[in-house]
């Protein structure tokens, strides 16, 4: 059964390089890769920007905004 040994295979590999990117993506980035208060994931361009970042743009500009009013 050919294909079942290829599914096999790209199951695996899918797996196995969904660990590595989490394991990379936790060494380069500690603490929480996502905004704390919506959930989504902060790019990357905020995050080299920014790298103690613990939220997305809106969500800063919108804490930003309460704290000065
Ligand atoms: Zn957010």
């Amino acid at each position: 059964m050919p294909d079942d040994m290829d599914r096999a295979t790209a199951l695996t590999e899918a797996h196995h390089a969904e660990s590595l990117g989490a394991v990379t993506r936790q060494l380069r980035q500690p603490g929480t890769p996502d905004c704390q208060v919506c959930g989504e994931p902060i790019p990357e361009r905020r995050r080299k920007e920014l790298p103690s970042a613990r939220t997305c743009t809106p969500c800063q500009q919108a804490m930003e905004t309460r704290r000065v009013r």
